[in-house]
């Protein structure tokens, strides 16, 4: 077992008027071994800065890294069994591509036979392996990527760190290389460590996700345990799109929002009576129907027919606006600008997060 574990990590920069800046502010993650993980969070939450530091680019302040149980953040980055694949992929011009993927081993004085053949099989892993004796500038940037990609993990790391791999790449290109880097993870079990901050990217890549925001992890799950389940109001908010509604608690593991009473599946014993807090709700876990007694009750205001479904704005009773992602089949007696309808949510799809 050697999986990447930070136990209370700091890192305080000076900004350059002078003032702290806390890059890492108390991190503990632990990382399986063979894992995709992902670290998602907006720009200058930390991603980089704790990235660097698993790699030994930059020293901690105070915490530790371990690999399994060997503490690695003392060693210099050349002997720490970890690489990096940067943004920028830099290949030696040159180089052909063989000759790039076996760089480092030839700095290592590995066996030529053994080069070789190291290098014919991280080239057929990125599914290049017709294209070794090429140089750079004749590939596609996609294709550019994954020899870099080949020549990280020739050196066969443990742990393998992607700050913003894909982030150059055009829509298309990354939708395919998300699904390329998901398969060469799971085919050399090697621990990936991804930054990324696109949600999509990391609900769609991840085995587990670290929501990060000012240098600290707000919560730590697998993709659907963030989506559905948001620890806090910052993750709720941060990935895909989702409401916030006024809410007050009004009895044990029940709230109210605008009179209407939702027993929810959360756990908010800890919550005092009368709480005032606010329900987040994702667009699609609502739907729309005829007015009827006791329900929320609102307007539809606008409709956008979007393809695969219909998002409509609804103005609540008291003024809330809620999105809505309505899929088919359609009701087309509540579908039109301006009619009153009943909104019903699944009080087990409602989180209770702070207001
Ligand atoms: P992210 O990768 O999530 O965008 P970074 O790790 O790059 O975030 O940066 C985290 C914070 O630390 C930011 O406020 C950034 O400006 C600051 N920072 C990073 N590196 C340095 C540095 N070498 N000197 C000063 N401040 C830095
Ligand atoms: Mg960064």
């Amino acid at each position: 077992e050697s999986g990447l574990t930070i136990n209370r990590a700091f890192k305080v920069f000076q900004s350059s008027e002078g003032k702290e800046v806390k890059a890492i502010n108390d991190v503990s993650l632990a990382i399986r071994q063979g894992e995709f993980f992902i670290l998602l969070g907006p720009s200058g939450c930390g991603k980089t800065t704790l990235l660097r530091s698993i790699a030994g680019l930059e020293s901690l302040d105070a915490g530790e890294i371990y690999l399994g149980d060997q503490r690695i953040d003392q060693l210099p980055p050349y002997d720490r069994p970890v690489n990096t694949v940067f943004q920028s992929y830099a290949l030696f011009p040159h180089l052909t591509v063989a000759q790039n993927v076996a760089f480092g081993l030839e700095m290592e004085k590995k066996p030529k036979a053994e080069i070789a053949k190291t290098v014919q099989e991280m080239l057929d892993l990125v599914h290049l392996g017709e294209f070794g004796g090429r140089k750079p500038h004749q590939l596609s940037g996609g294709q550019q990527q994954r020899v870099a990609l080949a020549r990280s993990l020739a050196k066969r790391p443990k742990v393998l760190l992607l700050d913003e791999s894909l982030s150059a790449l055009d829509f298309k290109l990354r939708r395919q290389m998300q699904v390329e880097l998901k398969r060469i993870q799971r085919e050399t079990g090697i621990t990936f460590v991804f930054v990324t901050h696109d949600q999509e990217e990391a609900l769609s890549m991840g085995d587990h996700i670290a929501v990060f925001s000012k240098g600290r992890p707000e919560q730590v799950g697998t993709p659907e345990e963030i989506y559905n389940e948001p620890a806090n109001r910052f993750v709720a908010d941060f990935i895909g799109d989702i409401n916030f509604v006024d809410a007050v608690k009004s009895a044990d593991g029940e709230i109210t929002v605008e009179g209407v009473p939702f027993r929810v599946k959360q756990d908010i014993s800890d919550l005092p009576m009368d709480a005032e807090v606010s329900a987040a709700i994702r667009p699609e876990r609502i739907t729309l129907t005829a007015p009827r007694e006791s329900a929320l009750t609102g307007t539809v205001e606008t409709l956008m027919f979007m393809g695969a479904d219909v998002r409509c704005e609804v103005r609540l009773t008291d003024g809330t606006k809620l999105l809505v992602r309505l899929s088919p089949p359609y009701d087309t007696a509540v579908l039109h600008e301006g009619a009153t309808v009943s909104v019903e949510v699944e009080a087990a799809h409602m989180r209770v997060v702070e207001r």
